[in-house]
């Protein structure tokens, strides 16, 4: 199949380039420039006039669900949120029901996902202690390790007794370890903290975790992604480390843009691991986005039924997903945020820490995942408007810019004018250093 998009602005080379046209033979880049017509041999011709082709966004933490989970989300509902929230690649948690730590969940997950998908999706799994399992689920797929740090804490200390044997097993592999990198905290104990402004005592935590966990890896080789760092000082204590060995993290688009005012606003409905923290401290990671203290950006979209965020102890965390573009493009339109650093953080960074191939960037060759953005249309957000199966958003009330309004995934247009029209199944699953095949 080709498809030609004409009269479109096409950011390339880190810059926005007028009147010009891309042709896509599924599922790769054939060429772009500038349009001077002429343009005899495609099957579809649609025109772009007024929006901006970006590369795909790349989520690097997202919790996709289904299986025994479906009653949350499945990978049909959580990759339709994705590619209209501009997200053309999801990277998903192993903390599912069955978890993804062995080779038959792993692949049985895989399988599953295949023909639901309408984004590309890479598949994390709890690493073990017994490294031929670690080697064989690499071997699958596997295009990361996530630990729960919770996990492995005995009277407040890590254990480091299992967390040393998953370092050495993942030194001889090519893979990173994600780090949670944060207690479990209950929700009415997370509300009495923020009425009393006692948020540092998390963040103490958060940043003693992973000077810890730092001081255990410093002698392994392993690759090590901090997962939603939220307080400054956590960024500044892994930033230290940087150079000494291979080290990244990220930032959710919540504790980016979002404070503690929403958890008095809305309730359980805004409560999320890690917790919501100051204004101050939002500005505060904000600066350090824009300074380049902060390697990639992400949403943890992570679904729950609504009666799970109900009741005494309601669960942590909300659908994010379908605002991923918009949330930080309306940043772009504020001047608050270069469209540079939002392109660099969510497509070349993440592919580039998670070695996926030809994705992320606009180039001849690469996999024609793109996005029509539209900087002039709004779109207030509405709980109603969720493709998730969680209809809650803490973000309710917003009014954003810069729509998707079409995504491409693998060169197939899979939302038109911001609605679904993928069926599942043009999204890939991604394999770290997989090759796109010759068409
Ligand atoms: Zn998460």
């Amino acid at each position: 199949m080709r498809l030609l998009i004409r009269n479109c602005k096409l950011y390339v080379n880190d810059r926005i380039v007028e009147n010009c046209f891309l042709l896509i033979e599924t599922p790769l880049i054939a060429d772009f420039g500038i349009d001077h017509g002429g343009h005899s041999s495609y099957d579809i011709n649609l025109n772009a006039r007024g929006r901006i082709l970006l590369p795909g966004m790349i989520d690097a933490h997202v919790h996709l669900r289904d299986q025994l989970l479906s009653y949350k989300e499945d990978f049909k509902t959580g990759t339709a949120s994705a590619v209209l929230g501009g997200v053309t690649s999801v990277i998903d948690m192993p903390n599912n029901d069955p978890p993804t730590n062995t080779p038959t969940n792993l692949l049985e997950r895989m399988e599953l996902a295949k023909s639901k998908i309408l984004a590309n999706v890479g598949f994390t799994c709890k690493p073990s202690v017994n490294h031929s399992i670690n080697l064989e689920l690499s071997k699958i797929g596997a295009i990361a390790f996530k630990v729960f740090l919770y996990e492995y804490m005995v009277d407040g200390f890590l254990d480091t007794s299992s967390l040393v044997k998953i370092l050495s097993s993942l030194s001889k592999l090519d893979r990173v370890l994600m780090l949670h990198c944060n207690i479990k905290s209950k929700f009415s104990e997370v509300l009495k903290l923020a009425r009393r402004r006692s948020m540092f005592k998390l963040c103490r935590i958060e940043k003693e975790l992973a000077e810890s966990i730092l001081r255990i890896a410093q002698a392994y080789k392993a690759r090590l992604h901090f997962c939603h760092v939220s307080c400054p000082k956590a960024i500044e204590a892994i930033n230290k480390r940087k150079g000494f060995m291979e080290v990244s993290l990220e930032v959710t688009i919540h504790h980016l843009l979002l404070n503690y005012s929403t958890l008095e606003l809305l309730g359980s409905i805004a409560h999320v691991d890690p917790p919501l923290k100051s204004k101050s401290t939002a500005t505060s990671l904000f600066k350090l986005l824009k300074s380049g203290a902060v390697d990639i950006v992400v949403t943890d979209h992570a679904p729950h039924a609504i009666f799970e965020k109900e009741g005494d102890d309601p669960k942590p965390g909300f659908p994010n997903l379908q605002f991923m573009m918009p949330t930080l493009m309306t940043q772009v339109k504020k001047g608050r945020l270069s469209l540079n650093t939002v392109v660099e953080k969510t497509t070349i960074k993440p592919a580039e820490i998670f070695r996926i191939k030809k994705r992320g960037m606009i180039r001849k060759g690469y996999y024609a995942d793109l996005v029509e953005v539209d900087f002039k249309r709004k779109l207030k957000v509405k709980s109603q408007i969720l493709v998730s199966k969680g209809k809650y958003t803490p973000f309710e009330g917003a009014i954003l810019v810069g729509i998707p309004v079409r995504t491409y995934v693998n060169g197939i247009c899979v939302n038109d004018d911001y609605t679904i029209v993928g069926r599942g199944g043009e999204g890939k699953v991604i394999i770290p250093g997989d090759e796109p095949h010759e068409c």
